[in-house]
């Protein structure tokens, strides 16, 4: 699309400046004046709202249409949580405001919420207590895996790597080996869980822990997940849950009942603040009582005097993660959300969130070939290689889909099934909007068997048709 400044007309103007009010300066200082003017368009105000109306239309969003993007939960969160974030007694508070000691009596809504937040988090994962300084779930990871090293350095623990199974999401080796372990990865056996044979060679005593995602990147969760617990904390390493898509499970099963030490969630996939965009984000970390000790400060607490205020004094605190203890707007949203919802409220959250998804998964098996057939949860992979014979891969399928108006979903991931489509349709979808995306990727279905190559034309309807993606993603001038 044109650049706004190309449609600059001199002279032309969008807005009245009101009459000066104020006496004009006699001089200012030669080193404060502009050496060029500012290079701002000169344009009307319709053209000013047309370009941006635009702009805004080549997005895609949840309020645009279905976005069943695996592992992302991109699920629509109710505008109520926005209006209680955007509350101007929320928004107008200062962050320097006093948090501390008799100052602390102009910012105790804002800490009691986060508290209450706190708690609410511990209550539905079976944790002891919470952080909720961390900005995205990644964050999350690293501030948890974080915990982990400081408790097995205070132990003296001599810790050299962590176990992560395949399937898990990308960033939990990441964050591994950020935080100084090596990887050990375990493959999936034939279900699709982490192959647990493989997991009792790997474990031993230099294993620091065991990151799980569990119900995992392919909708299935682990029945031996307790067992593994087990076998972990006897050779001495810690279990950490990473609950960045909670709504398979919410109010059904609590990883710290499961033998979880640390756990993050994601506060912008599941309660109430939508995923991608680039955040804010909010990636809270729930420990068991033995690592309370290092969680980053400050931690909010509760004085004699039933005031909330913000403790600095944590001697073994892994330290300061965030600045302002973290996306406040988010937690906001994600308190109103569970006081929303109640325990039936996010009970229902996710029994439709598994029964969504298993209808989907139903249906779409007699037309894609799906590596792991029994049930899933929340989300679950179907694989183009049977549409790849013939020339239609995943990528293919994805870029028809934005022609029919529906966000593809993640392809390529996880790694272990080829020509993998990783679907998770989230619990705020109908019936009807499932039966359209089930309609649509039949006749794709059909389409790839009876004409394969205009699969290549596709997408049609875009500003942009096939791009070069790693040119896209390294090289975006797309001004031409
Ligand atoms: C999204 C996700 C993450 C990472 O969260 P970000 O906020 O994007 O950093 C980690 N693990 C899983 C399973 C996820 O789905």
């Amino acid at each position: 699309m044109e650049l706004i400044l190309n449609k600059s007309v001199q002279g032309r103007k969008g807005i009245m400046f009101p009459p000066l009010d104020v006496p004009r300066a006699k001089k200012l200082n030669e080193k404060y004046l502009r050496e060029h003017d500012a290079e701002l368009p000169s344009v009307s105000e319709p053209e000013v709202v047309r370009h941006f109306t635009n702009l805004s239309r080549q997005n895609f969003g949840v309020d645009s249409n279905f976005y069943p993007l695996g592992s992302c939960t991109m699920k629509y969160n109710p505008k109520f949580t926005e209006r209680v974030a955007s509350g101007e007694r929320f928004t107008s508070l200062h962050p320097l405001a006093p948090q501390l000691a008799e100052g602390a009596r102009f910012t105790q809504g804002a800490l009691e919420v986060v508290s209450n937040l706190e708690g609410a988090l511990s209550k539905i994962t079976g944790m002891d207590a919470f952080t909720t300084q961390p900005a995205a779930g990644a964050h999350g990871e690293l501030t948890g895996v974080m915990l982990i090293a400081a408790y097995h350095r205070q132990k003296e623990n001599k810790k050299k790597h962590i176990l992560i199974p395949d399937s898990g999401h990308g960033t939990n080796p990441a964050t591994a080996a950020i935080a100084g372990y090596t990887v050990k990865t375990i493959p999936s056996d034939d279900n699709g869980v982490m192959d647990i044979d493989e997991f009792k060679r790997l474990l031993n005593k230099d294993t620091a822990a065991v990151m799980l995602t569990c119900p995992n990147t392919l909708g299935v969760f682990n029945p031996r997940v307790k067992e593994i617990s087990h076998l972990a904390h006897e050779a001495g390493a810690l279990m950490y849950y990473d609950g960045a898509n909670l709504n398979a499970i919410l109010g059904k099963v609590r990883p710290g009942d499961l033998g979880f030490d640390v756990v993050h969630l994601n506060l912008h996939k599941t309660f109430a603040t939508p995923h991608g965009g680039g955040g804010p984000g909010s990636g809270p970390v729930g420990v068991k009582k033995e690592l309370i000790p290092f969680l980053p400060i400050p931690r909010i607490r509760k004085t004699k005097k039933k005031m909330f205020e913000l403790d600095f004094e944590e001697p073994l605190s892994i330290g300061y993660i965030s600045p302002f203890y973290g996306n406040f707007a988010v937690m906001l949203k994600a308190y109103a959300y569970i006081l929303l919802l109640g325990k039936n409220g996010l009970v229902e959250v996710s029994e439709n969130a598994v029964l969504n998804a298993n209808y989907l998964k139903h249906h779409l098996s007699k037309h894609y070939e799906t590596p792991y057939s029994k049930n899933c949860l929340h989300e679950f992979v179907i694989s183009a290689s049977r549409q790849a014979k013939k020339g239609v891969r995943a990528i293919d399928i994805a870029k028809a889909l934005i022609d029919e108006g529906i966000h593809p979903p993640t392809v390529y991931f996880p790694l272990i099934v080829k020509e993998a489509m990783m679907i998770e349709p989230t619990e705020t979808e109908s019936k009807e909007t499932l039966d359209k995306f089930i309609e649509v990727m039949v006749n794709l279905a059909r389409l790839a068997e009876s004409n394969p190559k205009i699969f290549k034309t596709f997408p049609k309807t875009t500003p942009v048709n096939r791009l070069d993606e790693v040119k896209a993603a390294k090289d975006m001038n797309i001004a031409g």
